[in-house]
């Protein structure tokens, strides 16, 4: 029996020409998704069906759950477009269910109008059918083990019993692109998968002090922009040395601002790269009240490091839904392995919770701004990364 992936995607919201573009976005990443895998992605009335080679369904549907924009997604059986067809194709879809999934109901959805039978009348005529065929089944309208759904529309007529959820969201690249500060915590990364949702492309910039910070550290930070990856496209990593920023603060300002005065500089040479690159936005993992410098003072201060706008879409979340969401899309078990990340490496004893901007602009007056933030610069490196 044949098998396709049917794509459904939501249309609320969607008007005019925001329309066609969201479905340009959705069909351009659809294929990006299941690209080398010789699957075919088709667009049908307000739905997508993606042909896979034989024996590849199960692999690309993983592909394609993975794709925003894709509220819900079902292996379907194609039908010949008559009711001899129809039952045929119903038969084998039965047939292929264990049999203790033995009450049953048939919803016909009849988007073209001129097949010759109403709905109700092809569930009634399909039901009857296999009640005759399989003597184990029963019809429940109420509460039924499986449904059948027949799916009737003008290019082709699909049968499916089952649904899995997609991730829903945006199509990536249809908002924009933004610059991802990827640490190596749990945090930062689904803020980036939160931004993608939404139809973000990224671009992630990772800050090391090497050689405080290992390779390692800097490894992690990859393996997690590859996680990514895989819900997009390649991602541009970027690398970023702060290890002489560090000791300057270190040796010319207030300990307890430490951690703040370098978000500042991590601000400023994030703003710096997104100008290059046509970024518009800065998106971290930061939320608030998890620690010092994630306190309403602290965040604002650091925000006035820019003038970018800076996205933080944890900062709603609780740090159970942060883990939870980062056990979902893979990235947890990476976030914690143990390697130092630039900003441990010189925690201050006692970091300060309310800074106040004009306090940090004084400290900051020790520091030659405008060299280091050039020398910071001076260390870009750049990998694209796939997944
Ligand atoms: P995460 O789990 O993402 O590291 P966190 O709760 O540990 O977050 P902080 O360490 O205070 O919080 O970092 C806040 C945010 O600053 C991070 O989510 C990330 O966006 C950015 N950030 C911190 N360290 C780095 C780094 N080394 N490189 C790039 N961005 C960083
Ligand atoms: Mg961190």
């Amino acid at each position: 029996m044949q098998r396709k992936i049917l794509i459904r995607y939501s249309e609320i919201a969607l008007k005019g020409k925001n329309r066609h573009f969201f479905e340009q976005a959705l069909s351009r990443n659809l294929k990006q998704a299941v690209k080398n895998t010789g699957t075919q992605i088709v667009r049908l009335h307000g739905r997508f069906l993606a042909v896979a080679p034989e024996g590849k369904t199960a692999a690309v549907m993983e592909k394609l759950q993975k794709v925003f924009g894709a509220v819900s997604l079902s292996e379907v059986f194609p039908a010949s477009r008559d009711m001899a067809g129809i039952k045929e194709t119903a038969a084998a879809v039965v047939a292929s269910l264990p049999r203790n999934l033995n009450t049953f109901k048939v919803e016909t959805k009849r988007a073209d109008k001129s097949f010759p039978l109403t709905s109700p009348e092809v569930n009634n005529a399909i039901g009857a059918f296999l009640l005759g065929q399989f003597p184990h089944l029963k019809v429940d309208v109420h509460q039924p083990l499986f449904t059948l759904f027949i799916e009737i529309g003008p290019e082709e007529i699909l049968l499916y019993h089952d649904s899995i959820a997609g991730p829903g969201g945006l199509p990536v690249g249809a908002s924009g692109k933004g610059l991802l500060l990827l640490s190596g915590g749990i945090d930062s990364p689904v803020a980036g998968w939160l931004a993608m949702k939404r139809g973000l492309s990224i671009e992630a910039l990772h800050f090391h002090s090497f050689p405080f910070t290992s390779l390692r550290s800097r490894e992690k930070a990859a393996d997690l922009c590859r996680m990514l990856a895989r819900y997009g496209h390649a991602v541009p990593f970027n690398l970023l040395s702060l290890t002489e920023v560090q000791k300057e603060i270190r040796a010319r300002c207030p300990e307890e601002l430490a951690i703040i005065l370098l978000r500042r500089m991590m601000m400023r040479a994030a703003e710096a790269l997104s100008r290059k690159r046509g970024l518009q936005a800065l998106i971290t993992g930061e939320s608030l009240g998890q620690v010092a410098s994630q306190t309403l003072e602290s965040l604002n201060v650091i925000s006035a490091a820019t003038r970018m706008l800076i996205l933080r879409p944890l900062i709603g979340m609780d740090k159970v839904e942060i883990v939870n969401r980062a056990r979902a899309i893979d990235t947890y078990e990476i976030s914690i392995r143990p390697y130092e990340d630039c900003c441990t490496l010189f925690v201050p004893r006692h970091p300060a919770t309310r800074p106040t901007l004009e306090r940090v602009e004084k400290a900051e007056e020790a520091l030659e701004i405008e060299r280091l933030l050039e020398n910071i610069l001076d260390t870009l490196e750049t990998e694209i990364i796939t997944s």
